[in-house]
């Protein structure tokens, strides 16, 4: 066994349960880049920020256009061999639940029991006037009914396979509106600018109270929405360990952090685990 993978094991088995924060890094594996990550961010293009989409049609119907092609994208993702470790560990009860940044679903589709989508979800649409909700899917098939999709002549292909659309698909394209009170529709997820709603954040430290420790898991910590639930179990005198490649805002916090190939040392570890289960738990 390497010494990242003993190492992890020690950690994870001495403080256990912990609770998982996962991010994009998770989902690149699955066909998400991790250069954005879905909240208002199509196609390479900026981020929308909340109080534009709330106050201005034309960067509704820019998002709208772009999300068209992306969407699809996103609904045939399927979960990767890390979302499926962390549903062995969570079954294991090293995992107590998971806190996720990601709006994908992919934890849920893999089966993880106890999740809290802190940036919401993406497979759903929400009515800013009367809070009524909407499959993802049908708003999908209603863009599609209601607008032309632009000839792919006229499509500029980018280097990363995502597109630059016409100005005039975009300028003409027509937004959807809630079918209960006619009111504007927005993905219910939270923007950038936006505020996650409060009675979810006291959910999440709600979660770290009852852990033992924070196991970051595929996320730079950039957005401080996620990175204040590692000062949070800091402050409570819970350990911190990071799982990812790259610079994190929290490599000051943490006990150890993993950055050489993290989920495969996190898959060793399943592995390792799964050895030790006895033949009558896998019925
Ligand atoms: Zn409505």
């Amino acid at each position: 066994m390497s010494e990242s993978v003993a190492s992890l094991t020690l950690l994870l088995e001495q403080h256990a349960p912990w609770v998982g924060l996962t991010g994009a890094g998770i989902s690149s594996a699955s066909g998400i880049p991790t250069y954005r990550d879905h909240r208002g961010h199509w196609l390479g293009s900026q981020p929308i920020q909340h109080q534009e989409f709330v106050e201005q049609e034309k960067k509704r119907q820019r998002y709208w256009a772009r999300s068209i092609l992306g969407w699809p994208r996103v609904h045939q993702a399927r979960p990767n061999q890390t979302h499926h470790d962390l549903v062995a560990l969570e079954s294991a009860g090293i995992i107590s639940g998971l806190i996720t940044q990601n709006v994908d679903r992919l934890h849920q589709q893999a089966g993880a029991q106890s999740v809290i989508d802190l940036h919401g979800r993406l497979d759903r649409v929400r009515c800013l006037s009367c809070g009524h909700t909407e499959a993802r899917s049908h708003i999908q098939n209603w863009l599609e009914q209601h607008n032309t999709l632009p000839s792919l002549t006229s499509v500029t292909l980018l280097p990363d396979g995502d597109a630059d659309l016409p100005a005039a698909f975009i300028d003409g394209f027509q937004s959807p509106h809630c079918e209960t009170c006619g009111g504007v529709l927005m993905p219910d997820v939270v923007f950038f600018g936006g505020t996650v709603p409060s009675e979810r954040v006291q959910a999440c430290y709600r979660m770290i109270d009852e852990a033992e420790g924070l196991v970051v898991i595929g996320s730079s910590l950039s957005v401080y929405s996620g990175f204040r639930f590692c000062r949070y179990a800091i402050q409570q005198g819970k350990p911190l360990i990071i799982l990812n490649v790259g610079q994190t805002r929290a490599d000051e916090l943490c006990v150890r952090k993993f950055d050489d190939d993290p989920f495969s040392t996190l898959s060793q570890y399943v592995a390792q685990l799964d050895s030790q289960t006895p033949e009558h738990q896998h019925v």
